[in-house]
């Protein structure tokens, strides 16, 4: 793909997030830049759905660095919970922010509750320059079920607590490969790919 940049800030200084979506955009001929080598602060994300607050962290990247920007806003969305933890998934269990208290609080939350489908969301979003009218914008969903253990070592967030029911094993017990492949974030990561695609063409 031919592209109209070959330089992109990742707005996140989230490793797990980072480290997925690097491996994600390796196919590309593109110079992948972490916001936090650049010194960008971070971003406040004060609204209340998903685009907003992925919106703000894309234009914020690429306000301080000059440079076109990602941003990826995601969260668990638990059904029997109302949606949350939701956008306040990185602070469920408040600050500082804690995958390990994250878990544990979900977990105390669903108590022995057997209502617990839940789906990861994830939109992303890419600004060409700070002012984009039209910033690229994908989304993805992945359900699955808020297990009462933890099980598997790998991944990041609410991942050893996410059933997937296809392959039987939750997310923390995937490979990085396959999670790319059937996650949120793979999901809306190959649908803006498709975008660019079309951009590159224009
Ligand atoms: P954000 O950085 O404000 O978008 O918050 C994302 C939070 O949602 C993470 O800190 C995790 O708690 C959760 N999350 C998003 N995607 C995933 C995932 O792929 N696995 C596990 N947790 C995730």
């Amino acid at each position: 793909m031919a592209l109209p940049f070959h330089q992109l800030v990742i707005a996140s200084g989230n490793a797990g997030k980072l480290r997925e979506i690097q491996h994600l955009l390796s196919p590309l001929a593109l110079e992948i830049i972490p916001q936090s080598k650049l010194n960008v602060p971070e971003c406040a994300e004060p609204y209340c759905t998903f685009i907003e607050n992925a919106l703000a962290k894309a234009r914020h990247a690429s306000q301080h660095t000059g440079l076109p920007a990602l941003a990826d806003d995601s969260g668990l969305c638990v059904d029997s919970l109302q949606g949350a933890p939701g956008v306040l998934s990185a602070r469920y269990a408040g600050e500082p922010k804690s995958d390990e208290r994250n878990n544990q609080k979900l977990l105390e939350v669903l108590g022995d509750s057997t209502e617990r489908i839940a789906h990861f969301y994830c939109v992303m979003v890419l600004v060409r320059h700070a002012n984009d009218p039209e910033p690229l914008i994908a989304e993805g969903q992945w359900v699955g079920e808020i297990l009462k253990e933890y099980r598997g070592q790998d991944g990041f967030g609410y991942d050893p607590l996410f059933l997937d029911a296809k392959t039987g094993k939750t997310v923390a017990e995937l490979s990085l490969d396959i999670k790319s492949r059937i996650s949120h974030r793979g999901h809306a990561m190959a649908k803006l790919l498709q975008k660019l695609e079309r951009l590159s063409h224009e």
